[in-house]
């Protein structure tokens, strides 16, 4: 079938199998060339079909000559359907790695369940032994806990209503959006969601199985932002699960012997997550503009690449005086942040489209699910039903 976007709001409900398929390649591509990295050799990766999860993959096997494992939550397709973007994107992974000779297995389902947690620990065990390497980047909107309590987690202030500026991103519209407060349940719900405590669960259980490396390093994602984002982001409710997913970092490293656990905090950019959640979207388009202009702009490889050639594996870890890695330090600059504050002051649905990088944006959101990769023909026939080798 030949397949088009169907956007719906902020996600996009069809995927294209040689779209995603090229955008993996170029990631790999931009790895090699960046060259290797002496780090890790075993890696587990939770949250590894899209975005930083998907990126810290292949700098691992790319750059680091490591075996991967990967768990994934996502959709096959049929002859009829698309399959979701991180079912191809990880099928495609696995065919280059296994063409490169690279160790890639993947599991599919909720990786908050006990039953994938022990598949992954038996796989762990049968065929790597044990990993060096363990990479926590779920973004989820809902967990089921082992006692079958459904949480859900929300992305709301968590004081007073806030009201600032919001885009449409199908119509370049500005308006004002308005966020209000989450209760005490649904803070708690979010944490229990996008905190720690499943990240904490995960790394005790592998420990106990015996399934990790003496002086392994275990690494979750965080975004702090600036002030603009603040009520909705760091001080709001997914702030708090941050916090909570901080705090578990040294929690981590304390209690459980062996592994060191770090948070480090990422450049914003486009992928599913970010694109649900109010302000951020318009935030980033101006971001986007401004370092691109200034030739600073990374996206979630470039960010994965630095991540381990220079703050883990270059010789040191390097955190700040709160023990967190700062992959944000290009996006948080004075003279970035300067430029970004001025346009955001300035900026309505008149100027837009001078003052903000939206193409780029919608570009990159549509590159999520396999559009506008280069070198592909959208106008012909592809195979949906594609296999991710490992699970077939
Ligand atoms: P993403 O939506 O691109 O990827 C999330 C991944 O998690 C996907 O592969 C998804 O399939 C997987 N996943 C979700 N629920 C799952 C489940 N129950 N079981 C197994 N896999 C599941 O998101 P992202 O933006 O790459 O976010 C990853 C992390 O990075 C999050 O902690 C996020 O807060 C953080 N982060 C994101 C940004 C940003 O701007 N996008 C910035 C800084 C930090």
């Amino acid at each position: 079938m030949t397949v088009k976007p169907k956007i719906r709001g902020f996600i996009c409900t069809t995927a294209h199998p040689d779209g995603c398929r090229a955008i993996v390649r170029s990631q790999i591509d931009y790895v090699k060339n960046a060259g290797k990295i002496n780090g890790p050799k075993k890696v587990l990766v939770i949250g590894a079909s899209m975005g930083y999860g998907l990126a810290s993959r292949i700098a691992a096997a790319y750059g680091c000559g490591a075996s991967t494992i990967g768990v994934i939550f996502d959709k096959p397709g049929s002859d009829a359907k698309t399959a979701s973007a991180g079912w191809y994107n990880t099928a495609a992974f696995e065919e280059f790695a296994h063409n490169d000779g690279l160790y890639a297995k993947t599991i599919n389902g909720d990786a908050f369940s006990s039953d994938i947690n022990e598949q992954v620990i038996e796989l762990i065990k049968k065929e790597l032994g044990k990993v060096d390497m363990i990479v926590y980047s779920l973004a989820a909107p809902r967990r089921t806990t082992s006692d079958g309590t459904v949480y859900s987690s929300v992305l709301k202030t968590t004081d007073k209503e806030f009201t600032n500026k919001t885009i449409d991103l199908k119509t370049g519209e500005i308006s004002e959006a308005t966020i209000y407060p989450a209760s005490e349940a649904e803070i708690f719900a979010t944490v229990k969601v996008m905190g720690g405590e499943d990240w904490k669960e995960w790394i005790g259980a592998l420990k106990s199985a015996g399934a990790v490396e003496d002086n392994a390093v275990t690494v979750a994602y965080s975004y702090i932002g600036p002030e603009m984002t603040h009520p909705i982001y760091k001080d709001g409710s997914i702030g708090r699960a941050k916090d909570h997913l901080a705090a578990t970092a040294k929690e981590i490293t304390r209690s459980i012997d062996g592994v060191n656990a770090y948070v480090s905090v990422n450049k914003a950019l486009v992928t599913q997550s970010s694109a649900a959640i109010p302000v951020v979207p318009l935030y980033i388009s101006i971001l986007y503009k401004v370092m691109k202009e200034m030739e600073l702009h990374e996206g979630c490889i470039e960010q994965m690449y630095r991540l381990f050639a220079e703050k883990i594996y270059g010789g040191g870890i390097k955190t700040d005086e709160n023990g967190l890695i700062r992959l944000d330090d290009l996006e948080m600059r004075d003279d970035v942040q300067e430029k970004v504050s001025e346009i955001w002051n300035g900026i309505s649905s008149e100027n837009i489209s001078s003052c903000a990088d939206l193409d780029g944006y919608r570009k990159d959101f549509s590159r999520l699910f396999g559009f506008e990769a280069d070198g592909v023909d959208y106008d012909a026939d592809t195979n949906t039903a594609v296999d991710i080798p490992s699970l077939t």
